[in-house]
């Protein structure tokens, strides 16, 4: 047994590393003509309507999507903040956090819809159990963080009755095989790789403990969507489209495309995420904004009218 965690961990790693490359940015297309809107993303199943986007939009004449991808959260919101991308696929806390410091950026479409899930170590049962245990989330800025919260809440506990750790998500299926953590959520299709590899199980997934969550949202700089209103319309009406047409199938041939996960890893990944109906209503947002500011994320979240367009 001991031998088949070594070889499945070698695995990870040898996966992960590839996954997230440098740490550097890469671009997929050099151009940069002004009909070319530079996109930021991890390689992270999360990001997959933008990357089908980029795909469809090769086949058509208008506007072209330059994929630059990034390694860390961090590293993304550096080219944001910093006016070095048009464009992100982030998490929107993230986004809501740059927003209130003051960065002109505005949301204008959901990254998915549900596609998280909460892993646990095989000694764990319920909630209960993780009272005094080491749970890991990828950033305190996250519904990573909010379905940590979440979960306690179903069995009376809170997030001071555990220990929380941000790791790297990549660092995350190995930490629960060594025991280091007891239990992640974090952006997939690393709560898969877990499974895969045997570390942990699911206790839940997203939607049993937050109907119509929001994680990753699609964000347009205003001076993007000031200087090139026609080009800001196109890239957002492409990304809804191209959102419609990621069914499973689609999905899972992008997934192998763009990640070098196996396919049972994606496959499983794939069962817990959707990308139909990307839009971020008033009442799915401001849902969001109760439970951020309910778990002490943010004391202060950008109104929706403010941050949020949806009027392309
Ligand atoms: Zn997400």
């Amino acid at each position: 047994m001991k031998k088949k965690i070594c070889a499945a961990l070698l695995i990870v790693m040898m996966t992960v590393a590839s996954i997230a490359g440098c740490g550097n940015a890469s671009s997929s297309a050099a151009d940069n003509s002004a009909e070319t809107v530079k996109i930021a993303y991890l390689p992270i199943t999360h990001s997959l309507a933008v990357l089908e986007e980029a795909k469809e939009l090769e086949e058509q004449e208008g506007i072209q999507i330059e994929l630059v991808k990034y390694g860390s959260w961090p590293e993304l919101l550096d080219a944001l903040n910093t006016g070095r991308v048009d464009g992100a696929s982030v998490l929107i806390e993230l986004a809501m956090k740059s927003k209130e410091e003051g960065i002109g950026i505005k949301a204008v479409a959901l990254g998915h819809r549900d596609g998280n899930v909460v892993i646990v170590s095989n000694e764990i049962e319920t909630a209960a159990d993780l009272k005094g245990k080491t749970f890991a989330i990828p950033h305190r800025q996250s519904s990573h963080n909010i379905l940590l919260n979440d979960t306690l809440k179903t069995v009376g506990l809170t997030i001071d009755d555990v220990n929380v750790t941000e790791l790297a998500p990549t660092e995350m299926p190995s930490a629960l095989a060594a025991g280091t953590i007891d239990g992640y959520c974090v952006a997939e299709p690393f709560g898969s790789m877990g499974v895969e590899l045997g570390a942990g199980k699911v206790l839940y997934t997203s939607d049993e403990l937050w109907e119509d969550s929001v994680c990753c949202a699609i964000v347009l700089t205003d001076s993007f969507i000031e200087e090139r209103p026609d080009d800001a319309k196109a890239f957002v009406d492409g990304y809804k489209t191209a959102g419609n047409n990621l069914d499973k199938e689609t999905a899972l041939e992008v997934s192998k495309e763009f990640f070098s996960q196996s396919e049972d890893v994606l496959e499983q990944s794939l069962e817990w995420i959707s990308f139909d109906d990307l839009e971020l209503t008033e009442d799915i947002y401001n849902a969001l904004v109760e439970k951020m500011i309910e778990y002490g994320i943010s004391d202060n979240p950008p109104a929706y009218e403010d941050f949020v367009k949806n009027d392309f």
